[in-house]
């Protein structure tokens, strides 16, 4: 608690975040779609493919994908700059194996997760990729685990180093990767939405395939801001 007050008052001038002004959702910077085509095209499980094996090579190309995007600002986020990992209004602490929850900066979290994944995609007995050899029972459920640590590092991504991510004019990536992977994991149910909804407007935005050019626009239907009870709370997870 002592520690949550203190990162509301650290001295480098930033608001807390409900009042904080959302630069991402600017139609300036969601317009920019690498593809306007719809998506989920691209995530349905194709005939003849193994639902495992499909799993396993999405997570994959998200994990280096997520990797190499947050490589692109990471000398931006350091000790100093990012002392908790947050997203909005969510403070995320790192797990140990034991289970024991520990304070981490968000570089280090990102850390953690890069380490985590990495170690789980090349383990042979997780991901195996040789023909004929078997996933194990606990597949989904690492699946499920990787999918959820790389949502926070997207969420980290935008809440924190939105304004890097658009000097360096790769908010366009950002953007395409965030939408690639929100339908996926819809599509196939690996990260529970109480852990998305932080992103939701982003994600309706998005995620919405972009209406054919000669019909008309449909009326635009006002962003949905989360309650005022829950922007002035802080969730721990
Ligand atoms: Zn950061």
């Amino acid at each position: 608690e002592e520690w949550l007050q203190k990162s509301k008052t650290k001295p480098n001038g930033k608001k807390p975040p409900a009042e904080e002004k959302k630069q991402y959702l600017e139609p300036e910077f969601t317009k920019i779609r690498v593809v306007d085509f719809d998506l989920k095209e691209l995530v349905v499980l194709p005939r003849e493919i193994d639902l495992n094996e499909w799993l396993a090579s999405n997570t994959t190309t998200f994990f280096n994908l997520i990797n190499l995007q947050y490589s692109t600002i990471s000398e931006f986020c350091t000790g100093d700059t990012c002392q908790a990992m947050t997203a909005y209004n969510t403070i995320y602490y790192w797990y140990d194996e034991r289970g024991k929850k520990t304070k981490c900066t968000a570089p280090q979290y990102v850390d953690f997760v890069m380490s985590l994944c990495q170690k789980l995609v090349t383990d042979e007995e997780i991901f195996p990729t040789k023909y004929g050899k078997e996933f194990p029972n606990s597949f989904e459920s690492l699946v499920k685990k990787i999918c959820r640590y790389l949502f926070h590092v997207l969420a980290h991504l935008y809440w924190a180093h939105f304004k890097e991510t658009v000097a360096l004019d790769l908010q366009g990536h950002l953007n395409t990767l965030y939408a690639h992977f929100i339908v996926f994991v819809r599509e196939f149910n690996l990260v529970d939405p109480k852990e998305t909804c932080i992103m939701d407007d982003l994600s309706e935005i998005l995620c919405t395939p972009a209406p054919p050019p000669a019909s008309t626009p449909a009326p635009s239907t006002p962003a949905s801001a989360p309650s005022p009870s829950s922007q002035n709370h802080v969730t721990e997870r």
